[in-house]
């Protein structure tokens, strides 16, 4: 993939918003955003508690079907003798 030349700065500018890194010893719940204090460890309520759980099962589902994508895609990559496009 090119870039044109106009365009290598904005591309600079993104890099820098990465500031996940950072932020340590600041909790925020997960679902709606807000600050969680010192009892609260996951949500900072029991009704985002119930969405956060909600999610996270969906998201384990979700794992699990693109970990079984991946194993099907190998088999049959496998079975093909290692044509395709690469
Ligand atoms: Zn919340």
């Amino acid at each position: 993939m090119k870039l044109p030349p106009d365009d290598a700065q904005a591309t600079l500018g993104a890099v820098q918003t990465a500031r996940d890194v950072s932020v340590v010893g600041f909790r925020q719940c997960p679902v709606c955003g807000g600050a969680l204090t010192g009892r609260q460890k996951v949500a900072c309520s029991e009704k985002c508690r119930a969405i956060r759980w909600r999610q996270g099962r969906e998201v384990t589902r979700q794992a699990r079907d693109e970990q079984v994508a991946q194993h099907l895609r190998t088999a049959l990559r496998l079975l093909d003798g290692g044509q395709g496009d690469g």
